[in-house]
């Protein structure tokens, strides 16, 4: 017998020890009296005779061979590519990359200098092209309005975007907003006249109304506090689904629950998680240096998000963390799928700006390195496009027999060999943890999916390489999150 190369196993802070597997969806609690015959077995995957190890092996923790392993990693593989098939592409639109706020952290400080707002012409091009490309796809896409800020007041913006939103509206494309908020109350009777399909308005508020009005003020230094939340009510009121995101580090985490209290008080928390839901982000470096003093790294994040809920009781309420599969663990009592790619850029996300240029995602778009195209050079797309999907089918295939004598970076060196905007669409697209060689043998890959596409590259200077995410340790803090 083997150990399967997805088995690992974490301790918490109170010194609970597990094991744990991504691929075959089992976590047990190894007992104190067993723990240490365990991690000597563990340590030097030696089984035989161990009483554990036939019950390991109905788990998915041994395998009786690698071939039977790699069986059902194909298994979940095709599971994994069939599902990704049904996810709807995400078209992100940035619309301007101009901003009525002035956020301290603002990671597009460094695109202030374009102010130039959507045109009709390059909203028709935007339609035109989307269309045919995106034809293939089982599932409509649907599209994510970005900036900048989108929802902007002036007369001569609104009516472009007016335009934009009928086309969509003529196209049957549903609609996400990504937006601060201010002008969101003005904009729901536009919503509601034009008859929309909103999928998801996501708005931003920072904590406590001192602390987001300092952290979060207009250009001219206005608070924003009470008009975001306002937006956010109106939204709820018609409908429209509000996906409230904090984006927190270590000034504004204490104040968290003063805004978890405010939601409470004006009901958002009564709506359904269909309606309503809370997501966190972590103030990070994307392209420009920010302070870094008050910055969080993901354990330290989340190690306080849980001290402070242990004191404030309402953040539990407010907002529950996934914790890598542990959130679906509590309310399902089974793991997750595996997930062999976590990083959606170039595949179920593309994202598009106003001159029309093209992008893997909303990290990338509007940086000059990352842009993968133009709407109004791609003249031969229903080519390119073929080209692409039989080079994706190819890596697919090629990963599903690996274990065959074939090396899937075969293709990737051939990927590299140039540069060009066509080759780098398909880094982007055969990204996964098959694929990026340190992941193919890390035991938390398939819940980590490789991290982030442009941190990576950022970090790294290739798309094909990692950004780990602290699996374990955060898998630690939800078993204790979760009471479970
Ligand atoms: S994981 Fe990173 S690169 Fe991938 S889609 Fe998200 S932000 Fe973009
Ligand atoms: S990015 Fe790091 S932690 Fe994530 S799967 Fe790859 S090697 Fe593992």
């Amino acid at each position: 017998m083997i150990l399967s190369k997805y088995t690992f196993t974490f301790e918490t802070r109170k010194k609970r020890f597990f094991i744990m597997n991504y691929l075959t969806g089992s976590i047990d609690e190894i007992e104190n009296s067993e723990r240490e015959e365990f991690e000597r077995r563990f340590k030097t995957n030696d089984w035989s005779n161990y009483p554990l190890a036939e019950y390991m092996l109905q788990r998915g923790y041994l395998f009786e061979s690698p071939e039977d392993e790699e069986e059902v990693i194909q298994e979940k593989y095709i599971e994994f590519i069939e599902e990704y098939e049904n996810t709807p592409v995400q078209i992100i639109f940035s619309t301007t990359y101009a901003c009525n706020f002035s956020c301290v952290y603002c990671f597009q400080e460094s695109y202030k200098e374009f102010s130039k707002i959507i045109t009709p012409e390059v909203t028709n091009q935007f339609f035109k092209y989307i269309n045919k490309q995106f034809s293939r796809e089982k599932v409509k896409p649907y599209i994510t309005l970005f900036g900048g800020e989108p929802l902007l007041n002036g007369e001569r913006y609104k009516n472009h975007l007016i335009h934009f939103l009928k086309k969509a509206k003529e196209f049957d494309y549903e609609i996400t907003i990504v937006t601060n908020g201010y002008e969101l109350e003005n904009y729901i009777p536009i919503f509601k006249n034009l008859n929309l399909k909103i999928r998801e308005i996501q708005v931003t508020i920072d904590g406590s109304p001192e602390l987001h009005n300092k952290r979060r003020p207009t250009v001219t230094g206005k608070p924003t506090f009470d008009k975001v939340s306002r937006g956010v009510s109106k939204a709820l009121e018609n409908g429209y689904r509000i996906n409230l995101r904090m984006i927190i580090d270590k000034e504004n985490l204490p104040s968290l629950y003063q805004l978890a209290e405010y939601a409470k008080q004006l009901g958002w928390l009564e709506y359904s998680p269909t309606l309503f839901e809370t997501s966190i982000g972590r103030n990070y470096e994307l392209h420009t240096c920010q302070p870094k003093n008050t910055l969080y790294n993901r354990v330290e994040l989340w190690t306080d998000f849980l001290e402070f809920a242990n004191k404030h009781p309402i953040l539990k309420e407010f907002h529950k963390p996934h914790f890598h599969g542990i959130k679906y663990l509590a309310e399902t009592g089974t793991l997750p799928m595996p997930i062999f790619d976590g990083c959606p850029a170039g595949k179920k996300e593309w994202a598009f700006d106003l001159y029309g240029n093209i992008y893997g995602c909303t990290a990338s778009v509007g940086v000059e390195k990352y842009k993968l195209g133009n709407i109004f050079e791609d003249t031969d797309l229903e080519q390119k496009k073929e080209q692409i999907h039989i080079l994706k089918e190819e890596i697919d295939s090629e990963i599903l027999y690996a274990n065959q004598g074939k090396k899937p970076e075969m293709y990737h060196k051939n990927i590299l060999l140039s540069e060009s905007l066509e080759e780098q669409k398909l880094k982007w697209q055969s990204r996964d943890v098959l694929t990026i060689s340190e992941c193919k043998n890390c035991a938390v890959s398939l819940s980590c999916g490789g991290g982030c596409g442009v941190l990576a590259a950022n970090h790294n200077g290739d798309i094909l390489s990692p950004d780990c995410r602290p699996v374990k340790e955060l898998v630690a803090l939800g078993i204790e999150f979760y009471n479970l």
